[in-house]
C-alpha cells in the first residue's frame, strides 16, 4: 500500500511523518496532578504498544506533574492545552515534548509567544480543530474544517514555524473522511487521525474503524488514536489491531476463530479464542493462530493459520499449516498449542 509521504516532525526520541510506521497513541483518563498514575497508565500504554502519550494541562499541579512524570517514562509526552496559553508555554519548560493546542481558543499575541518559546526548544505543536468548536450546525462542514486548519498553517507558517503535526476531529464518520482527506490533499504535514467522541467498546471501536480505514487505506494519517470511553489501554490494542488487519503493522499476531454453528465440538470455544489471543498478546508471540470449532471444515479453513486447533467428535486436533500433527482431549490440545507456540518463540530469540 502506498502511504503519503509527508514532512517528518521529531516529537521527542522519535518521528511523525516521513512514510515511516503509523505512530499509535492515546491519551491518560485521569488528572496529570495524579502523576503515579498517570505514569502507571503511560508506562502501561507503552508496553501494550503506544508510541507517545497525551495528558491534560488544566491547572499549575498539572504542570508541576509534568517533570515528575518525564522523569518516569520513556514515550514522548504531548501536552493538551484549552485555552491558557501560559500553561503551554510552561509545559515546554517543564520538559513537554509537543504541546497539542486549538489556536483559535487565545490571542494572537499569546499564540506569538508560544510560537517563539516552541521555536527556542524546538517542539513540536499539533493544530487540533475539532467539529465541536464550530456554530454550525450542519453535519458536514468538511470545508469549514479544512479551511480553518489551512488558516492557522498559514499563520504559523507567517511566523517562521513549521514544526507541525495536524488534526481534524469529527464524530461523524463521513466528515472525518472527508476532512481529512481534503487536508491530505492540500498539505504535506503529517496528520494525526481518529474519531473523536466515538462511544464506548464495539460502539466506539466500529465507529472509529469506519472513519479510519478508508483514510488509512489511501495512505493517510501519519498517526492515530482510537477514542473510547474508559481507560487508555484497549484503544492501544484496537489501534494495533486495525493497523496489523490493513497490513500497516507487521509486529502483531492474527487470531483466527470460527463462528461457531450446529457442527462445533465444542461449548468453550469463544473462551479458548480469548485465552489463546491473551496469551499471544502477553507473550508477544507473532503468530497466526486457529480456533476452530470441528475438523470437517476447521483444518481446512484454517490452513493458512501457523497452528491451530479444532474440535472433533471425540477428541480435539492440532494442526500445523493445516495438517494434523496430534490429538487429544480439548484441555490437552489447548497445552500443547500454547507449548508449540512458547517453543517457536523461545527458538526466535
Ligand atoms: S469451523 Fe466447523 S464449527 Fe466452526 S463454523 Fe465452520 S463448520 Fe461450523
Amino acid at each position: 500500500m502506498n502511504r503519503k509521504y509527508t514532512k517528518q516532525v521529531a516529537i521527542g526520541n522519535i518521528y511523525i511523518g516521513g512514510n515511516d510506521k503509523i505512530l499509535i497513541q492515546s491519551m491518560c483518563n485521569v488528572k496529570t496532578s495524579n502523576y503515579r498514575e498517570i505514569i502507571h497508565q503511560i508506562n502501561k500504554c507503552a508496553k501494550l504498544g503506544a508510541d507517545l502519550m497525551r495528558v491534560s494541562v488544566l491547572d499549575e499541579d498539572d504542570l508541576n506533574a509534568i517533570k515528575k512524570i518525564k522523569q518516569n517514562i520513556d514515550v514522548p509526552l504531548v501536552c493538551d492545552i484549552h485555552f491558557n496559553f501560559k500553561f503551554a508555554i510552561e509545559s515546554i519548560y517543564n520538559g513537554a515534548d509537543a504541546i497539542r493546542i486549538n489556536p483559535g481558543n487565545t490571542s494572537k499575541s499569546k499564540l506569538l509567544d508560544l510560537i517563539n518559546v516552541a521555536k527556542a526548544h524546538n517542539t513540536a505543536i499539533r493544530i487540533g480543530i475539532n467539529q465541536g468548536s464550530f456554530k454550525s450546525k450542519d453535519n458536514d462542514i468538511t470545508n469549514e474544517l479544512v479551511d480553518e486548519t489551512l488558516k492557522w498553517i498559514n499563520y504559523f507558517e507567517e511566523n517562521d514555524f513549521s514544526n507541525l503535526v495536524l488534526s481534524i476531529k469529527s464524530s461523524n464518520v463521513l466528515t472525518t473522511i472527508s476532512s481529512n482527506k481534503l487536508l491530505s490533499n492540500k498539505t504535506n504535514y503529517p496528520i494525526h487521525i481518529g474519531l473523536t467522541e466515538s462511544g464506548f467498546d464495539d460502539i466506539g471501536i466500529i465507529r472509529s474503524v469506519a472513519a479510519l480505514s478508508p483514510l488509512l487505506l489511501e495512505g493517510i494519517g501519519s498517526t492515530i488514536r482510537i477514542s473510547l470511553t474508559g481507560d487508555p489501554y484497549l484503544e492501544i490494542l484496537t489501534a494495533k489491531r486495525l493497523l496489523h488487519d490493513l497490513n500497516l503493522y507487521n509486529d502483531y499476531h492474527t487470531l483466527i476463530s470460527c463462528p461457531t454453528c450446529g457442527r462445533c465440538n465444542s461449548s468453550n470455544l469463544k473462551k479458548i479464542a480469548a485465552k489463546v489471543d491473551y496469551f499471544l498478546e502477553k507473550n508477544k508471540i507473532n503468530k497466526k493462530v486457529a480456533v476452530m470449532g470441528c475438523e470437517v471444515n476447521g483444518i481446512g479453513e484454517g490452513k493458512n493459520a501457523d497452528i491451530g486447533i479444532a474440535g472433533g467428535k471425540n477428541y480435539f486436533f492440532l494442526f500445523k499449516k493445516g495438517k494434523i500433527i496430534d490429538k487429544g482431549s480439548e484441555e490437552e490440545m489447548v497445552k500443547e498449542l500454547f507449548e508449540e507456540l512458547q517453543k517457536t518463540n523461545d527458538e526466535n530469540q
